[in-house]
Order: structure tokens, then sequence, then C-alpha cells
């Protein structure tokens, strides 16, 4: 089941998936200030390592929840929005992917490089959970299926008026359709054609009409067959031949 939505519904829960990502990024920020990593080696001075006491970190930190806010801004002025759907995907991934560096960052380089004793601390894994809920949510972003986010995907754009104007017909081509029989408007006739123009041709048989003795024509458009032809076609279609005419012919 595919609901239809507005691009305005669509926006709005776009808008609502910026605000949750944008939760999560301050939520990761918050994790900065947790004491996540002890230094067992000196006792009297229990340092804590933060997060932001690597210059590195905090950027990774720093520029990842301002990549996703930037991909809910640069959202903003997209009209399409299977764009603003990719935007919005990659930027929340490449956001989260940064926010996940800073901490293996700070345990993997930064503190071997500074050759101290410790164990981590809990704070550690908020730290690390707040960019995997962040690449979550980028993938369900980035799949066509999800929920209401599917309706981006599968969005029907909403009917468009077609400009008012004056019906012309269109001239009917012969076409299988007259062999099936298109019946429409009031009965014809053959009768007799008084007279035939010199060179007036056969629509059927491509011949000229040469003599007004041999020829019909139908009583509702007056169009002149061969009389030979145009009892053939009446016979096996049961319409007048004139393909603008095409009105039910009985013999
Ligand atoms: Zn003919
Ligand atoms: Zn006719």
């Amino acid at each position: 089941m595919m609901e239809e939505i507005t691009p305005e519904e669509a926006l709005a829960r776009l808008f609502r998936l910026g605000i949750i990502v944008s939760l999560i990024s301050v939520l990761h920020m918050l994790t900065l200030l947790l004491p996540w990593y002890v230094i067992d080696s000196s006792p009297f001075l229990r340092s804590y390592f933060l997060g932001y006491l690597s210059t590195e970190s905090l950027i990774f930190s720093v520029a990842g929840g301002v990549m996703a806010g930037l991909g809910l801004l640069v959202s903003t002025f997209v009209s399409s929005l299977n764009k603003v759907r990719l935007i919005m995907a990659v930027m929340t991934f490449v956001g989260a992917a940064l926010m996940l560096i800073s901490p293996f960052y700070l345990l993997m380089v930064k503190i071997p490089a500074l050759a101290v004793q410790g164990k981590l601390e809990w704070g550690f894994f908020p730290s690390v959970i707040t960019p995997i809920a962040m690449l979550a949510i980028g993938f369900l972003i980035a799949k066509p299926g999800f929920s209401g986010e599917a309706s981006y995907g599968g969005y029907v754009a909403p009917a468009v008026t077609p400009p008012v104007r004056a019906y012309t017909p269109r001239p009917a081509q012969f076409s299988p359709s007259v062999s099936e029989g298109v019946v429409r408007g009031a009965a014809a006739s053959l009768v007799p054609a008084d007279e035939v123009e010199p060179g007036t041709i056969c629509s059927i048989c491509y011949y000229e009409i040469e003599d007004a003795d041999t020829a019909v024509k139908c009583s509702s458009c007056s169009m002149v067959f061969h009389r030979d032809c145009a009892e053939s076609w009446v016979n096996l279609n049961g319409v007048c031949p004139n393909p603008n005419c095409q009105r039910p012919v009985t013999l």
C-alpha cells in the first residue's frame, strides 16, 4: 500500500526527520562531555579523557553534526523530493561517519600516542551509539521503501489541469478499428450518385469514377464511390467508407 501525500506533507515529514537527526547530533555533542577514558597510572590525578580534549576529534564530531544540519538546510532549497531524500541521506551518512571517527580516533591514535595506562569508561558507548543511530537514519532515508518517505520514491505528482481549449476532432484515419466495425452516429445508406465531377477518385480503389451510373454516394456525407467498391466495403465493415463519416450503412 503506497499512500499518496502532498509535497507539503512530504517536506513536513522530512523536516521532522531532520529534527530527529539534529537531536541525535546534539546528544552526540553531549557525549563528548562524558568521561570515557580513565588513566590508571596517576591515582591522585585520575584524569578523565573528554572527547573534546582532542582538537581533531572535536572537529570530527562538530563537523558531523553540522553536516547533518546542512543536509536539512540544503534540502529545503531543492524542489525535487527525490533529490531532497538523496541529499539528506548522503549528508546524514557523511555526518555520522565523521561522528563515528571521533571516539575511535581518540582511542586508536591519540591515546596510544600519549603512552598512558588506562581503561574505557561507560561514556565511550553513547558517543559510538549516536553516530550508529545516525547511520541507521541515513539508511532509512536512502531506502525507497521507508514508511512515509516511501512516498518520495513513489511520489505521485498532483494532477495537472490541462489548458482549456476548443476541442478540434482529429480526422479519423483508416485503422483496424474501421474494419472492426466502429459504429457511430445515425445510420446512412448508399444512394445513387446523381452526378460525378470529372476526376473524382474512389477512395476505396483509388481509380477515377468515370461514369455516374456506376457510382453511389453516402446519404450522410455525400462521398462518392464505385458501387461495387462501396458495396464490398459495406459488406465487410458495415459502415460508410469515408473515415470522417463511418456511419452504419445497410445495403
Ligand atoms: Zn472504387
Ligand atoms: Zn458517409
